[in-house]
């Protein structure tokens, strides 16, 4: 006989896939002998919001060498099984609910399945630095026949693709490798000698795989060859993209090896169409957004990343820079491998730029508060949040930008944000895994970013830090952009009378999706949720949502009076509306006229 590997064993499978539920059996050898905790995660790393997985835990039990003993349940996550002996086998059996077709949690059904550890995995309190043994058997399903699965877990036993015995090396690990399951598309290549799987399960008619891999090779390659410019040598040996394509959806989340997608079917390219639509293009985007968390926040993380608490929030004020600057380089990729021309580029930067000019909350929370605060804010949005918060995403991609511009300037060209992400990845992010076997993995302190750029580059950033990162200041991208041969205006100009509200179709009504503070609708006493049925006594219908009342509003100037009407909770509410200009930002970005300026050849996207 072989000696049993020191372990954590699973084995998932599913009996009834029309009922969506994974089948798990945890096997536990030298169990705690005076009881057993174990325990789900309440949030998945990457996406900071408490979700409370173990809701979808519907049914466990305990068996100590075969016969059943107590398991307690202590608090919304946890059980304690009955002290046994500690040579005992402990196996934990428990049915998880998987109906969440997000990337965050776990789907299953007859066309395929989808798990995150963080949603069938208990922890095993105590023997998290153990070796994971997960098996992933075959539903019995006739519809399950020619399934394969996709995943970056190493195989223990089990062919690449197929079912078997996977193996991670430790707790951690194993929360961070998802599963996908099904007769998906499958396309392969390699980035700089490393092997990537890009997976797209979901019916796309005519699908281009031969494009996809090609453009995104390109995007791997360009990441490799940024953080490692000498040996471009991968982080990880084997990466794989699991994508799941539907009718209408957005959204990734990072791994250390891989990716889960999904997207809109209608974004992913055909064989008879080789433009590269608005759709695809954000597409490419996503896939350059989350390939680049391989290195920043997987590798590269806040300190108190570095051993994840899964119990609770884990709070950190640099989401601007994991989140905000791998936004800066998603879009910048794309331009450096050559996917999209520079004017595309800078349209992208203005369209981010007006996003974030439209909410009055930049002026109230800075985006160091709105990192610390993301789990009951910004993953918690709600209709006031336009006027309450700001995107760490968006102003954190700004503040990239404007960080740059300035180290660029500065040093008139010599370095750039580029060496300042190379030199985090060589002090924390290089060797992160190989330290945390030893309990030594390090992260970012809180405070450390400033000093760390101003080592790199000569720069001091002091004052940029206190007025965009940790003020609420606008990052002055006109000002920064001068020398290097890019012009900012504002083209807001001609102002249109206005209700100074987001619309959104509600069946047959127009509804108000947020209502901007200090606007006309604001202070004739409109809210957010009230449906609009009458505009100046002519009828609102859902058709002037789409169309932000265009119609409607094109009779009336600046300081016009309307009356409008609408219902808040069935009640009608009549209201006087003095119409103010139109706030919607409309900067413009693009190339100077005079390309001759010394620093035009310095733009980060050449
Ligand atoms: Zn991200």
């Amino acid at each position: 006989m072989t000696k049993q590997l020191a372990a954590v064993h699973y084995s998932i499978t599913s009996h009834d896939l029309a009922a969506h539920v994974f089948h798990v059996t945890l096997t536990i050898t030298n169990p705690d002998p005076n009881g057993q905790i174990v325990s789900l995660p309440v949030w998945i790393p990457g996406s900071y919001m408490v979700r409370e997985f173990a809701r979808n835990i519907i049914r466990i039990s305990a068996q100590a060498n075969g016969k059943k003993i107590a398991l307690k349940k202590l608090n919304k996550t946890s059980w304690q099984a009955a002290a046994c002996d500690v040579n005992a086998s402990l196996q934990i059996s428990y049915e998880v609910y998987a109906w969440d077709l997000s990337v965050r949690a776990a789907h299953l059904d007859q066309s395929h399945g989808f798990f995150n550890g963080t949603s069938v995995f208990l922890q095993v309190h105590g023997q998290e630095p153990l070796a994971h043994v997960v098996d992933i058997q075959k539903p019995e399903d006739a519809s399950a026949k020619t399934w394969r699965i996709a995943t970056s877990l190493p195989e223990l036993k089990a062919k690449r693709f197929g079912f078997g015995t996977y193996i991670a090396s430790d707790y951690d690990d194993l929360m961070d490798h998802p599963v996908e399951m099904g007769d998906f598309a499958l396309v392969s290549f390699k980035a700089h000698g490393v092997p990537h799987d890009f997976v797209i399960t979901g019916k796309v008619p005519n699908i281009d795989l031969t494009r996809i891999a090609k453009d995104v090779q390109k995007i791997c390659e360009t990441e490799i060859a940024f953080f490692e410019p000498r040996t471009k040598q991968a982080p990880m040996d084997r990466y794989v993209f699991m994508t799941m394509a539907v009718g209408e959806g957005y959204g990734g989340l990072e791994h250390r090896a891989s990716t889960a997608l999904i997207c809109n079917r209608a974004d992913l390219p055909t064989k008879n169409d080789t433009s590269v639509s608005e759709g695809y293009r954000e597409f490419l985007a996503l896939c350059s957004h989350e390939y680049f968390h391989t290195w920043n926040v997987k590798r590269i993380k806040p300190a108190v990343f570095a051993n994840y608490d899964l119990s609770q929030e884990n709070y950190t004020s640099l989401l601007w820079l994991f989140e905000g600057f791998t936004s800066y380089y998603d879009d910048l990729f794309l331009r450096r491998c050559g996917l999209i021309d520079e004017a595309a580029y800078l349209k992208l930067i203005e369209k981010t730029v007006n996003t974030v000019q439209r909410g009055s909350g930049r002026k109230k929370q800075s985006v160091a508060d709105s990192s610390f605060d993301a789990w009951t804010k910004y993953y918690r949005q709600d209709e006031n949040s336009p006027n309450a918060i700001v995107s760490y995403y968006a102003k954190g991609s700004l503040v990239a930008l404007g960080l740059d511009l300035t180290i660029r300037h500065e040093t008139e060209g010599k370095k750039s944000l580029d060496d300042v992400m190379r030199a985090l990845w060589k002090k924390y992010g290089k060797d992160f895994y190989e330290k945390a076997k030893s309990g030594k993995q390090q992260g970012l302190g809180e405070d450390e970013f400033e000093s760390l750029v101003e080592q790199v580059t000569g720069v001091k950033i002091k004052r940029f830090i206190d007025k965009y990162i940790k003020g609420t200041e606008d990052v002055p991208l006109a000002k920064l952009y001068v020398d290097f041969a890019v012009d900012v205006k504002d083209q807001s100009t001609a102002k249109k009378a206005s209700l100074n509200v987001r619309l959104s179709k509600s069946g047959a009504d127009c509804k108000l999706a947020h209502v901007y503070e200090d606007g006309a609708a604001h202070r004739a006493g409109l809210s957010a949720g009230d449906v609009l049925v009458a505009f100046n006594g002519l009828r609102v219908t859902a058709a002037d949502a789409g169309n932000g009342l265009v119609n409607l509003l094109a009779a009336y100037s600046v300081g016009e009076t309307v009356q409008v009407h609408a219902f808040r909770r069935d009640e009608l509410l009549t209201v006087n509306v003095k119409l103010q200009a139109d706030d919607v930002p409309s900067l413009t970005i693009a190339l100077a006229a005079n390309q001759k300026l010394a620093g035009a050849k310095k733009r980060p996207s050449i």
